[in-house]
């Protein structure tokens, strides 16, 4: 049987197929259904389905080649750091930098946000359990969750993709110190209607098994941990309204390409890099506020002392 993720009820009902465009996590996970709660209202893939090891594995060797949006172009090396720049900007708001000296981020990615979080704590030691970057090997270590506590534990687009993220984040508050901060980066996934659902025509998911609205991250925070306390909520990026302008941008210039193959063929390239640059202009990842309408969420909370 399933249970929610978040409040561990089980009336969960059919809210539809999950389509990975990844054909790799399509061959790994066949016939994904999306679920949701009738208690919280979380949106999520029904885990009953997935092997934990088999989505380890996945993520290990195949996430990276799949998600090819992802690609480190010069305007999302900018991107990146600015969101890196802006979420330790938020942290520096509930954190003096002199309490500042053990930094871990849960899945660094290419290091964006630590090397960003090491210009605003300068006096921190960086560290994380994954790296993929060519960061020089002396500025980040390799460490475990356990090794801590930490004064500060990020999770940037970490939460959306775990099997068990409740667990998780307990895990986290263990490893935190009194006092100590957790900054957290999901997508909106709005009302439910998927910001990344679609790639050449096609709804798609990239690998997320919850999906957060403003609602339900709220809630899965409030009830679960009595740990953590919510210093911070907003959200930040584009809008959604922006987002679904660019999509429909691209589905007028796909259906064009339809009608006049042979004479775009040559244009499509150019096309992609037009929508690209319109993306990229959209974005814009310092620009928190508490109108929930933009592209992602941010929380950051502290770990309260139990006394
Ligand atoms: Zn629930």
């Amino acid at each position: 049987m399933t249970i929610c993720v978040s409040c561990g009820s089980t009336n969960l009902e059919f809210a539809g197929k999950y389509l990975h465009y990844g054909e790799k996590f399509r061959e790994f996970f066949p016939d994904l259904a999306i679920l949701s709660c009738k208690q919280c209202s979380l949106l999520q893939v029904d885990h009953s389905s997935v092997d934990e090891q088999k989505l380890t594995d996945y993520y290990r060797h195949f996430y990276r080649k799949e998600i090819d949006f992802v690609t480190l172009s010069k305007s999302h090396h900018a991107l990146w750091n600015e969101r890196g720049r802006a979420l330790a900007r938020l942290a520096a708001q509930h954190i003096k930098p002199v309490k500042v000296s053990k930094i871990f981020e849960v899945g660094a990615g290419y290091g964006y946000n630590l090397m960003a979080f090491q210009k605003q704590f300068e006096n921190a030691q960086l560290f994380t359990d994954e790296l993929a970057s060519n960061l020089p090997p002396q500025s980040v270590t390799q460490a475990n969750l356990e090794d801590g506590p930490y004064d500060i534990i990020i999770m940037s687009h970490v939460l959306e993709h775990l099997m068990y993220p409740k667990e998780f984040v307990l895990r986290v508050a263990r490893n935190l110190r009194q006092g100590g901060l957790l900054v957290i980066e999901v997508p909106n996934e709005g009302n439910g209607q998927f910001v990344y659902q679609e790639k050449n025509g096609i709804p798609f998911h990239t690998g997320h098994l919850t999906f957060f609205s403003e609602k339900v991250l709220r809630l899965f925070f409030h009830n679960n941990f009595k740990e953590l306390c919510i210093k911070q909520f907003g959200t930040a990026g584009p809008t959604i309204a922006t987002m679904a302008k660019v999509k429909m941008l691209k589905r007028i210039s796909r259906r064009l390409l339809g009608i006049f193959p042979p004479l775009l063929r040559g244009a499509e390239r150019l096309f992609e890099s037009v929508i690209e640059r319109k993306i990229v202009a959209a974005l814009n990842f310092s620009n928190d506020t508490n109108t929930f309408n933009k592209i992602y969420l941010r929380i950051v909370l502290t770990r309260e002392d139990e006394s």
